[in-house]
């Protein structure tokens, strides 16, 4: 595993950190107290007058709340903007490695011409030939083809052309 593929399994998999979660939750929690006590502070009160100080508290209490989900969300988004930025900064980094993981599975011997062949087709070509080109095909060793019933390509005429049935039909 690469360091940028190791970073990214280790890290948490949210955006907050414990410090936001505690502030998040004591905004709402010290919000919900507040509404309770203005809410049985107020409730017996038989004019507006003596109403009002309860009713200020039961506003504060949900400013409070509000704020503290705002700054939860407001810190959600910061992080994750950092992420996306670090992520775009190794993306040339990714390309790289996915590119090398790819070749490695098509890699063959060196020695060995490179043969490729596709599940609807009937016959095995070189790499570079236009009738595989844009096809979903996959390399082999000639004998591997030869084993499935594949003939060469007369087009291309990789190995095997010119030993018996590789006429181009
Ligand atoms: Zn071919």
């Amino acid at each position: 595993m690469s360091d940028w593929a190791r970073t990214a399994a280790t890290r948490a998999t949210v955006p907050w950190r414990v410090g936001d979660l505690t502030v998040m939750a004591g905004a709402n929690l010290l919000g919900l107290i507040g509404l309770l006590v203005a809410n049985f502070g107020g409730g017996g009160q038989a004019d507006l007058g003596a109403e009002l100080p309860w009713l200020r508290l039961g506003i504060g209490a949900v400013v409070v709340a509000g704020a503290g989900n705002a700054l939860w969300l407001m810190a959600g988004v910061r992080a994750v903007a950092i992420r996306r930025r670090q992520l775009l900064e190794r993306a040339p980094a990714i390309r790289t490695a996915l590119r090398s993981v790819a070749d490695q599975s098509n890699a063959l011997p060196a020695d060995a011409e490179a043969l490729v062949a596709g599940p609807q087709m009937t016959r095995y070509h070189r790499t570079d030939c236009p009738a595989a080109a844009g096809r979903p095909v996959a390399p082999a060793p000639l004998d591997g083809h030869l084993r499935a019933g594949l003939r060469p390509c007369g087009i291309c005429r990789p190995s095997g052309w010119g030993d018996g049935g590789g006429a181009d039909r």
